[in-house]
Parts: C-alpha cells; sequence; structure tokens
C-alpha cells in the first residue's frame, strides 16, 4: 500500500481524499517510480476540486508533475536508481499522477532530472516554471528582444506569472506585471517587474485597437485580458496565450493581427515534444535565478495539498506550492 490523494466520484458526488491505494491498482506503464515531490498547478486545483474536464476518469490520482526514483524499469533509457521529473502528457487527467508516493508512467514521458536541479527545486518549477519558459522561448523566437519595449505578464502573482518575470528580468527585458493583487507589489518588484497595473484597467472589455504599449505578453488569464492585451501590442508584437484563469474565450476582433502584424502565439506544455521541453528545461537552469525561485515557492505537506488546491481556486497562493510526497 501507499498513500496519496484520490479523486473519485460516489454517487454523483465528487471527493478527493489523501488514501491508503494499492500498488496493484498502479496504471500500466513500463517505468514505477517512488514520488519525492509534486506540485500543486492551477490544473490540478481544478481536478481536485472540480473533477470533470480535468479529469477524463475516475478514480483518479492527481498531479500533473512528479520527480522521484525509478525503483522498476523495463524501458531502455532507465533502470533503478535514476532521477526523474515529469510535467503533462495527461498525467493527472487520465492517468494516475504525482501526488502519491508511487507512480507508473511510461518511459517515454520522462525526463532525466536535470543536473543543475535538485529535485526540490525542479518541483519548485514544474509545470507552471516549465510553461514560463516555453513562452519566453517563443517571444525570442518572434524576435522580441529586450530593447524593443516593455513585456506585459498577466496573472503575475502566480506560478506562471511570477517565473516568468524572474526569468524577463534576468534576460534583461522591461516587465510590467498586471496583477489582482496590489499589495503584492514588493514581491512582484522583488521578481525584477519595474511597475505593476491593477487587473481591472485590462479586464473589462476594451476598443478592437489601443494605444501601442508591449513588445510583447506571457498572458495566463485570456478571455478581456487577453483581447486588450492583443490591442495594446506595438506593431509587429507578440503575444503568448497559455492560461485561462480570468476565462476561455476571447473577445477580440482580427485588428490587431491585421493592422499591426502582431502575433498570437499559443503554449501548450502538456504534449510539447521532448525537444523542446529539454530545451526549456536547459534554460531554466541558466535563466532563472535560484535565489529568485526561494522566494516564488513554498513547501507543504501532501496531507495539507487539497486545503491548499481551494486556495489555488480563491486566488489567495503566492507563486508556486511544492508538495512533499515521501
Ligand atoms: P496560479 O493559480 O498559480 O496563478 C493564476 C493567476 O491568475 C493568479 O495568481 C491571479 O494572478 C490570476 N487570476 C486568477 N483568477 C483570475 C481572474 N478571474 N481574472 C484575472 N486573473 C486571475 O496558476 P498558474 O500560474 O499555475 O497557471 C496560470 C494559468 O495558466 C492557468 O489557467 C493554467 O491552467 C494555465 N497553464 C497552462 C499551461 C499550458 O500548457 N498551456 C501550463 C501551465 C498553466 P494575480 O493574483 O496576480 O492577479
Amino acid at each position: 500500500m501507499f498513500k496519496g490523494i484520490l479523486i473519485d466520484k460516489v454517487d454523483g458526488a465528487l471527493t478527493a481524499a489523501v488514501s491508503d491505494i494499492d500498488e496493484a491498482s498502479l496504471p500500466e506503464g513500463d517505468v514505477t517510480i517512488a514520488v519525492e515531490y509534486s506540485t500543486l498547478n492551477y490544473k490540478d486545483a481544478l481536478a481536485i476540486n472540480k473533477g470533470a474536464p480535468v479529469v477524463r476518469s475516475f478514480p483518479m490520482v492527481p498531479g500533473i508533475d512528479l520527480v522521484g526514483t525509478v525503483t522498476d524499469s523495463s524501458h531502455s533509457d532507465y533502470k533503478a536508481g535514476d532521477k526523474v521529473l515529469l510535467n503533462g502528457w495527461g498525467v493527472g487527467e487520465g492517468h494516475w499522477g504525482g501526488l502519491a508516493e508511487k507512480a507508473r508512467l511510461k518511459g517515454e514521458w520522462l525526463v532525466p532530472l536535470p543536473k543543475a536541479f535538485d529535485a526540490k527545486t525542479a518541483m519548485a518549477i514544474g509545470t507552471a516554471g516549465y510553461t514560463a519558459m516555453l513562452c519566453v522561448m517563443a517571444l525570442e523566437r518572434q524576435g522580441v528582444k529586450p530593447e524593443d519595449g516593455e513585456i506585459l505578464v498577466t496573472g503575475a502573482v502566480g506560478g506562471v506569472g511570477s517565473v516568468a518575470i524572474a526569468v524577463l528580468a534576468k534576460l534583461g527585458y522591461q516587465v510590467i506585471a498586471l496583477t489582482g493583487r496590489p499589495e503584492e507589489r514588493e514581491y512582484l518588484q522583488s521578481l525584477g517587474a519595474v511597475d505593476i497595473i491593477a487587473r481591472e484597467e485590462m479586464s473589462e472589455p476594451g476598443r478592437p485597437l489601443a494605444r501601442e504599449r508591449w513588445a510583447g505578453v506571457v498572458d495566463v488569464v485570456g478571455s478581456h485580458v487577453l483581447a486588450n492585451a492583443c490591442a495594446s501590442t506595438k506593431y509587429g508584437g507578440t503575444v503568448t496565450a497559455c492560461g485561462l484563469a480570468g476565462g476561455m474565450d476571447l473577445p477580440s476582433t482580427v485588428a490587431p493581427f491585421i493592422l499591426r502584424g502582431v502575433t498570437l502565439a499559443g503554449i501548450d506544455s502538456v504534449m510539447a515534444p521532448r525537444e523542446l521541453r529539454l530545451e526549456a528545461w536547459r534554460r531554466l537552469a541558466e535563466d532563472l535565478d535560484p535565489a529568485k525561485l526561494g522566494e516564488i515557492a513554498k513547501e507543504i505537506a501532501l496531507s495539507e495539498a487539497i486545503d491548499a488546491s481551494a486556495q489555488i481556486l480563491d486566488g489567495k497562493l503566492r507563486g508556486r506550492v511544492v508538495v512533499k510526497v515521501s
């Protein structure tokens, strides 16, 4: 038996509890892992508190991130004792995930734990941090340079936002943080934001085109915030869209794209190809200041994860949450 969070549906009602789980019920896979740390992402909070549509089958162990040690493997790339990392691939959604002491996964989903990071640091970054880096890399691919002007980061106090600010600032970009929590100004400035904007300024319906301000955008919010960000992006600029914390809609017009040549770049971490993942983790080792990560992440126990997940949906947690699993 091992301990883990189990989400289930009992008589149509969603339940989530730390449970004793029989090892024989682990899903199919060619690598078994003793999990050391997992994390709480926005998606995990949705899974634990709302079930579907994130959870696609019940019962489910949530946790889209994990790091641990291989205990058993029939995959040629991994042997017992190897330290490995997992982000996404539908784990914690359709396949049992990281918020449990054991996981059984497909070897092709795993990445060897990068030498630059210990297990806890890798989870302080987690999917949110790796997605932030995918956004930064997309801005770079589109040719957005520090000298081009300000970069807007939305949902700034959250996991993706916090890491994006820290990385962009280290790379020399001028970062403006959009937040619903003005009381976190000092935190955002300590990460490298040069100024903050109140969420209300961008969350109402806006004009198809507004004053050109942003050279680039990292957006985790969606809806009107994303539409207004596109409308106020400078000629030739790029907006990366990775989240829906404010809504799944995009009430925009084509004006920013056809009149200002703005690029809207979609970012997906879940099915991102292995080469891109390896590059993102390599860049995180290079371009994320570990001291900043210390400010961004806090550690909790597995027994605290369910309560903490509700606080994420209420927008009450800051930065990243690392879960010590075993
Ligand atoms: P967090 O919960 O850590 O942060 C989300 C932030 O969004 C909050 O801190 C808050 O920032 C802001 N926010 C929350 N609710 C609202 C709202 N109603 N309107 C406007 N802003 C709001 O989540 P993550 O950073 O982990 O993830 C952010 C988003 O990105 C989520 O939607 C998540 O699903 C998505 N995501 C997508 C990935 C992909 O592969 N495409 C991978 C990882 C995440 P503040 O308090 O500063 O306003």
